[in-house]
């Protein structure tokens, strides 16, 4: 079938990466049609009609320019991301994190695709449309379509993932919540709930015999080591929430002017601070005892529950062996696979991945060549990550979040963790430098960085001070 550069692009899925990826298509000048199962039907963990949603934690994590997410936040911001800028719009204060408020996060989004070349169809898609088509629908594709694409993806791969409750921030108990972040970084963003050596104690052993949700006969569950449940974690050891969520340094209990055993932290989830999720604590316990359970925690005793935890399953393909280089079916080349159904994990990988879909459609509809970022910036590392060449060839495909392991590694001397880091973001916005005249839309300069705060006793011509 041939593709005439005027016939619409369908879009299939208006998660992180669907919707990046219309809004760049139209950006780039094709006209798109995005099919989005909501409202009509959603899946077990989308609560709203809104496209963008984001299913669990309001945190698009760190946005520090040296670590790998933060990189490729910065490299999203320079394209002229949707999610970026919408994030950006609705952020809310959660330290160094890129935390947004979720409503207006996602009405910012529609209304963009609105105001471009993108019209927006409602209702489940079941068997592929015609024409070039990019698949974006996520972890939690829809049976339907899922059976759709088995004869072509061969075997379905999943593993299992588990979100973290949320409860009303008017029934904690602020007598003993105190607001701080760790360390003080990033001001007193967070609620945090201290617990005693033998309340702690009490907590693990109610957690692991807690009543869990049972996974369905012929499903094992496999989960993503990056966000265990947390009931998991305290099978592995009494101290590992200890030293994992739950690790009480760089914050002091102003009550006892000491250090707790644990502390559990709440982050905001609006900017009123009218919801809080329970930071780490994704879970697969039952409804009723995620509330006894989480009860027993200084703090929560009246808490009152705007969401529980929740189960799921992820879906995703073996990209790896499945797609070409430019991220097409090698079966069936008018097919693309974006976001997290490609392999990748998390909102932002899964907005990037829709961004370097729709340039490689773009390349495929103008008869120009996709030339996606250098593996050593963060999309390039992802990109390096779905098409298997940052994994050795015989390695089984697992989803991942953007890491430095998926770079390149760095040439030299050994160097020591920060200068590391350094490295890495030093090399990768070089590198985005150069490939920035290749992309088919403007690139912004990289932002100069803030200049260092001079203390006063530092400053050219202050006095000297010892203290
Ligand atoms: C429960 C859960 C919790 C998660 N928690 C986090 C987290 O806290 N932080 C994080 O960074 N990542 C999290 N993830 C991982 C993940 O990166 C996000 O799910 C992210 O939203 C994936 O983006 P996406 O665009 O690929 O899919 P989605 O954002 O899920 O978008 C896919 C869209 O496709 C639609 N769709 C599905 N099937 C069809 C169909 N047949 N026809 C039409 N439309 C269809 C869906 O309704 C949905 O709107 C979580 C995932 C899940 C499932």
């Amino acid at each position: 079938m041939t593709t005439t550069p005027s016939a619409p692009i369908t879009v299939i899925g208006g998660g992180l990466a669907g919707s990046e990826c219309a809004y760049q298509l139209s950006r780039l000048g094709h006209d798109v049609v995005l099919r989005e199962m909501k409202p009509h039907k959603r899946s077990p963990a989308h609560k709203s009609d809104a496209l963008g949603e984001l299913v669990c934690s309001n945190s698009l994590r760190s946005d520090n320019p040296q670590s790998a997410i933060g990189m490729l936040h910065a490299e999203l911001r320079r394209v002229g991301s949707l999610i970026l800028g919408a994030a950006d719009l609705h952020r809310v204060p959660a330290g160094d994190a890129l935390a947004v408020e979720r409503e207006g996060f996602a009405r910012e989004i529609e209304g963009s695709l609105r105001r471009g070349r993108v019209t927006i169809v409602g209702g489940e898609v079941t068997a592929l449309p015609e024409g070039t088509v990019v698949i974006a629908t996520g972890p939690l594709t829809s049976p339907a379509l899922t059976d759709a694409l088995a004869p072509l993806v061969g075997e379905k791969l999943y593993f299992y993932d588990a979100i973290a409750p949320i409860v009303s921030g008017d029934s904690v108990d602020l007598s003993i919540a105190w607001r701080a972040s760790r360390y003080d970084k990033g001001g007193d963003d967070y609620l945090n709930l201290p617990m005693d050596k033998e309340q702690y104690l009490a907590f693990v052993q109610a957690l692991r015999a807690g009543e869990k949700v049972k996974p369905h006969e012929f499903e094992e569950p496999r989960y993503f080591e990056g966000c265990l449940p947390i009931e998991v974690m305290a099978e592995r050891g009494d101290e590992v929430l200890a030293f994992g969520p739950m690790k009480p340094v760089g914050l002091v209990d102003p009550r006892t002017g000491k250090r707790a055993h644990a502390v559990v932290q709440l982050r905001m989830e609006d900017r009123a601070g009218t919801a809080w999720n329970l930071v780490g604590f994704q879970t697969r316990l039952t409804w009723p005892e995620q509330k006894r359970i989480f009860g027993m925690i200084p703090g929560l005793q009246a808490a009152e529950w705007v969401r529980m935890g929740q189960i799921h399953r992820n879906t995703f393909i073996d990209s790896p062996r499945l797609l070409a280089s430019d991220l097409s079916l090698k079966r069936e080349p008018r097919l693309f696979f974006a976001g997290q159904i490609s392999g990748v994990e998390g909102y932002v990988e899964s907005a990037a991945c829709g961004y370097l879909v729709a340039l490689s459609v773009h390349a495929r509809l103008t008869g120009t060549t996709f030339t996606p970022p250098p593996g050593t910036t963060a999309l390039g590392a992802l990109y390096r990550h779905v098409t298997g060449e940052a994994h050795p060839p015989d390695a089984p495909y697992q989803p991942t979040n953007v890491v430095f392991a998926l770079y390149p590694s760095l040439e030299g001397k050994k160097l020591k963790k920060a200068d590391k880091r350094v490295a890495y973001a030093e090399r990768g916005g070089r590198d985005f430098d150069r490939w920035a005249p290749l992309a088919p839309h403007p690139v912004a300069p990289r932002p100069v960085p803030a200049p260092p705060v001079v203390p006063v006793s530092a400053a050219p011509g202050a006095p000297a001070t010892h203290s």
